[in-house]
């Protein structure tokens, strides 16, 4: 008997030993326990700090979520190695993960691998960069700023300490405050020395430059918001109104009150440009930037500087949403209609939502601005969820373009360009006035077809055509990055009459530079701009204010700021008419507004031709008649009578496989699963299986199942059973996905 309760005490004691329940980067949706690693009591680890973990036969990086005493596992293996000193993830940011996880249908741990930059995902410890900071006391700082006249130096260490918080020794060295001054301020026991993360990589060229007096709408969506509490507001305002302007001075308010400003923006408008812009009003703040144009080292720098509180400023594309910001004052999402807020692979998430979210826990204002909001924020706007901001006038003396549309169904098109358009736009440069024209391909041609046989180039893995792109003498896919040599005679019946159909933007430079010769064209697209310091020098001659022609996908469309463009060209406005896509009219009207928007932003006035083969078609009459905002309302009334979001939630599960019938039958099942747990009805509706918008893509076919209910709760919970369902899926080889909020079909 005595045998046996020792036992029992010793397993009693085992199981009250610490326990690190962590979240480990791989597909499933729950927590790992383990013990400490060899050494280390439950008083080493603290939630948010990283460990390495044996998994399997590997090892991953880990991050400690909670510390608890007991687990449902009986054989639990110890940690291989605590990473952090410190915890990379605060409190609140924990708890913001896992909201989204919850609402998302994603593994945590994946998603603790999407907050963090690759350097610190993969193991890299995050102290590497560890530098020694200066920081008043409590004593230092409540000295008046007159105090120690007697030394001059020192008076201007405390005085530098006082305005701008803490600095770095690589700092203080910069401006001559060497470690002899310091050791004086550290002997009065007015400052110390404590370490931190380097601040972040600098941004370059930023000359201070002071703000425009605000006008009357903009200092109304400014004192809209109320610092110190939540707040949502959607800020509608036209292209060139301002909004940028707004966003500063919000930041303003924030830094003014020690807190962090966290910018989002979509991928293509953190350029050189927009950052040199920030920088140059904040010359004394530290900003950290984070894209994908830095190298892992300097990006975790920056990551760091953010999470430890160090800069004042973030500004980022959709990941940054997850950054820790432990002064978080305000968000900011800039374009917040944009596609790119929206993962669309792996975790499924939208930035846009989830910056709402994140103010509302951390108790901030977050601002969505945009000129074509999305549906899904006028809705809130709308409905009054979210506050609704006007700016309806340009900023300074520009005024709105002025559009019209051009019929190209009957007319003599030479490439694709009707004889009007084409003397417009030899007027304008003719004025010295430069021109845009958007095309929305890239490549030559769109298609490569053979005359006499009908041979068509398509992708062998897609259910797409490949485009040519004579440039670099190849055919592509757009979809899976296939490539093949350019051919010459057609692979089926070897006829020389091949026929490049359409015109991508690498044609109609061809035939813009020849046509108009005596200018520089510059074409703008995603093979011209492989950095984003390539698309910031291409830009260079357009914003020297020569005249030029700029030529380009929707690359052009967004943020540019040219004053001397004053003529618009669209060459084809019909993209989104007959999509079988709902959001395709959504995003036409988007696009078309956001480009004629480059029209006339300076003192010059501007002119926007859109080039269409339904001039009549209602939809670009509403939107040339009555702008993007009442086109947007009557789209949100469509969406009201055919049930669809935002008025209704709506998810997708995804299915994907070499084997169609495979996806295509994971899918029915699902179905069949879902319905058992609640049935179909007015209230929650499914469609399919059915196939995707691109039904095959990388050799792997794709299928999903559509939901749409009036209550988001309903569909979570519904959710979250069939991932614990579908998780024991056995099939390796295809793969399943919740996409909840989905924007592509
Ligand atoms: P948006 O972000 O709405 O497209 P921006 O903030 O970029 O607009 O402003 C467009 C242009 O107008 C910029 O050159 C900006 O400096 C200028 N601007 C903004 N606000 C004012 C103002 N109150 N007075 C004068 N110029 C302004
Ligand atoms: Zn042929
Ligand atoms: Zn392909």
């Amino acid at each position: 008997a005595g045998g046996q309760e020792q036992q029992e005490r010793a397993a009693r004691e085992v199981r009250q030993r610490a326990i690190l329940r962590v979240a480990v980067p791989v597909p499933l949706r729950r927590l790992f326990d383990y013990l400490p690693p060899a050494g280390m009591t439950s008083e080493d680890c603290r939630p948010g700090q990283r460990f390495w973990v044996p998994f399997g036969k590997r090892s991953l990086v880990a991050v400690l979520v909670d510390v608890v005493d007991d687990s449902p596992f009986d054989e639990l293996k110890p940690a291989l190695e605590r990473i952090d000193s410190h915890p990379v993830f605060d409190q609140r940011s924990r708890q913001f993960l896992q909201w989204a996880a919850d609402y998302y249908q994603a593994p945590a741990g994946e998603l603790y691998a999407a907050a963090l930059p690759v350097a610190l995902r993969k193991g890299k410890p995050a102290d590497y960069w560890a530098e020694q900071w200066l920081e008043l006391t409590t004593e230092g700082k409540g000295l008046p700023e007159t105090a120690l006249a007697r030394a001059k130096k020192q008076q201007a260490l405390l005085q530098l300490l006082l305005s701008c918080g803490r600095q770095s020794r690589t700092a203080l060295n910069a401006r001559g405050l060497n470690s002899t001054v310091c050791k004086a301020l550290i002997e009065r026991g007015l400052a110390r020395w404590v370490s931190g993360p380097t601040a972040p990589p600098p941004i370059e060229n930023a000359e201070p430059k002071p703000a425009p007096d605000l006008n009357d709408e903009q200092q109304q969506a400014i004192d809209a918001i109320r610092f110190g509490s939540f707040s949502a507001s959607l800020l509608e305002g036209t292209t060139g109104s301002g909004k940028t302007e707004v966003y500063l001075r919000l930041m303003e308010r924030a830094l003014r009150e020690g807190k962090q400003a966290l910018l989002l923006v979509p991928e293509i408008g953190l350029t050189p440009q927009t950052l040199r812009r920030i920088a140059a009003r904040f010359p004394d703040f530290r900003i950290a930037a984070l894209h994908s144009g830095l190298a892992d080292g300097e990006r975790a720098r920056a990551w760091l500087s953010a999470a430890s509180g160090v800069a004042d400023i973030v500004i980022g594309t959709r990941s940054a949403i997850f950054t820790p910001l432990p002064r978080l004052g305000v968000i900011l999402v800039d374009e917040e209609h944009d596609g790119s807020f929206k993962q669309q692979d792996g975790v499924r998430y939208s930035a846009r939502d989830l910056s709402v979210v994140l103010a509302k826990r951390a108790g901030v204002p977050v601002m969505l601005g945009s000129a074509t909001p999305s549906l899904e924020s006028l809705h809130n706007a709308l409905s009054g969820r979210y506050q609704h901001l006007h700016l309806r006038h340009r900023a300074g003396n520009a005024r709105p373009p002025q559009i019209s549309l051009v019929p190209t169904l009957h007319q003599q098109l030479q490439e694709g360009f009707a004889p009007q358009v084409l003397r417009h736009i030899g007027e304008t440069l003719g004025r010295g006035e430069q021109v845009l024209v958007f095309i929305n391909r890239r490549g030559y041609a769109p298609a490569l077809t053979c005359d006499d046989c009908g041979w068509l180039a398509d992708c062998p893995h897609c259910s797409s055509k490949l485009t040519l792109h004579r440039r670099q003498r190849h055919l592509r896919c757009h979809h899976c990055d296939y490539r093949m040599r350019e051919v010459h005679s057609c692979p089926q019946c070897h006829s020389r009459n091949l026929n490049a159909l359409g015109a991508g933007t690498e044609r109609s430079e061809d035939f813009l530079a020849h046509t108009f010769n005596q200018f520089p064209v510059i074409r703008v697209d995603r093979d011209t701009t492989s950095s984003k310091q390539a698309l910031d020098r291409l830009l260079e001659p357009a914003r020297n204010g020569e005249p030029c022609l700029l030529l380009g996908t929707q690359m052009l469309a967004k943020g540019h700021h040219l004053p001397r463009v004053t003529l618009v060209v669209i060459q084809d406005a019909d993209g989104g008419l007959f999509s079988a896509d709902f959001r395709a009219p959504e995003r036409m009207g988007q696009l078309l507004e956001q480009v004629a928007g480059r029209a006339g932003r300076g003192d010059l006035a501007g002119h926007v031709l859109l080039q269409s083969r339904y001039p009549e078609h209602p939809m670009l009459q509403l939107l040339l008649n009555k702008g993007y905002g009442a086109f947007a309302r009557q789209l949100l009334e469509e969406r009201a009578l055919t049930q669809l979001p935002p008025i209704r939630a709506m998810a997708l599960v995804r299915a994907e496989c070499e084997e169609a019938r495979w996806a295509e039958e994971f899918l029915t099942n699902a179905r069949h699963y879902l319905e058992a747990l609640a049935p179909p009805s007015p209230q929650l509706q499914y469609l399919g299986p059915v196939p995707a918008l691109l039904e095959r893509k990388s050799g792997r076919f794709r299928f999903y199942l559509q939901i749409t209910a009036e209550k988001r709760g309903l569909l979570q919970q519904m959710l979250a059973r069939f991932c614990a369902w579908a998780e024991g899926n056995k099939n390796r080889r295809l793969r399943w996905a919740v996409d909840m909020d989905a924007q592509e079909l």
